[in-house]
């Protein structure tokens, strides 16, 4: 579903990422790790294009996103984003958050997007929050409000992008369980997190990344209970 190879991105002299080569398969729940700085989320954004590639190839789909005839429109369909700090519209209502997309990139009718809208939101447990605004949420519905919208679009594949970071502890499992949630319907997933227990629990493979290359993957079991490079277990040992 993704296939991620020598990805290169420097911001003038500055090499953030330096040949990450990364796949995801369908049906997959990948989670990424590893220091700030090292360039995870920069490898996301890339993924749809938020920021452009300076070198290697991304086929999402079997769409080359690095070439220059690729669709915008139909990439971030296909490839989903969740966001740190929901990135909601805060003078729309929840379900006109879901909707919004459905209505301008879609192109569906406002009572069809108001439909595929709330069920989006009952899939996150949120059916009864459909008229309320971001302020009037906890962090962790808005966060469940941003799973809606990129879910309702039924994209390929969904990035998320530290998605508990923002939220107070006791708010960021009912965020995680609705990932699980995902996972269990078969959703394919590329999770940037420092939720260890989750990575070890709920991730088909983990990746680890410093410096802006792929140090390490493998398996949750591999990678949490025996990393081979040094880097790897250095920076888990800091995680108990
Ligand atoms: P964190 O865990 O803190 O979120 P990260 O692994 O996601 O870290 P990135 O946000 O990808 O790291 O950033 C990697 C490097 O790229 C940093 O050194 C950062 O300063 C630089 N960088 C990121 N975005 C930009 C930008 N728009 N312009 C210039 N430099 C940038
Ligand atoms: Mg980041």
């Amino acid at each position: 579903i993704l296939e991620i190879s020598g990805l290169h991105k420097s911001y003038g002299d500055n090499q953030v990422l330096r040949g990450v080569d990364l796949k995801v398969n369908a049906g997959e729940l990948v989670c990424v790790i590893g220091p700030s700085g090292s360039g995870k989320s920069t490898m996301l954004r890339c993924c749809n294009l938020l920021e452009t590639p300076t070198g290697g190839t991304i086929l999402a789909n079997g769409h080359q996103v690095t070439a220059p005839t690729v669709d915008i429109n139909r990439l971030r369909q296909d490839v989903g984003m969740v966001f740190q700090q929901f990135n909601l519209y805060p003078h729309l209502t929840a379900l006109d958050n879901v909707a919004l997309a459905l209505r301008t990139v879609q192109r569906r009718s406002k009572a069809e997007s108001h439909m595929l809208a709330q069920s989006a939101l009952e899939q996150v447990g949120l059916g009864a929050k459909a008229g309320a605004y971001p302020s009037e949420l906890s962090g962790g519905q808005q966060q469940r409000v941003g799973i809606a919208r990129a879910v309702a679009l039924k994209p390929k594949v969904i990035l998320f992008d530290e998605p508990t970071s923002a939220l107070d502890p006791e708010l960021v499992e009912d965020v995680l369980n609705v990932m699980r949630d995902l996972r269990a319907r078969g959703m394919t997933m590329l999770v940037v997190t420092h939720e260890m227990a989750f990575a070890h629990a709920a991730a088909d493979r983990v990746v680890f990344m410093d410096g802006g290359v792929v140090v390490e993957q493998g398996t949750a079991a591999e990678m949490f209970e025996h990393p081979r490079e040094a880097r790897t277990q250095s920076f888990l040992a800091r995680y108990g």
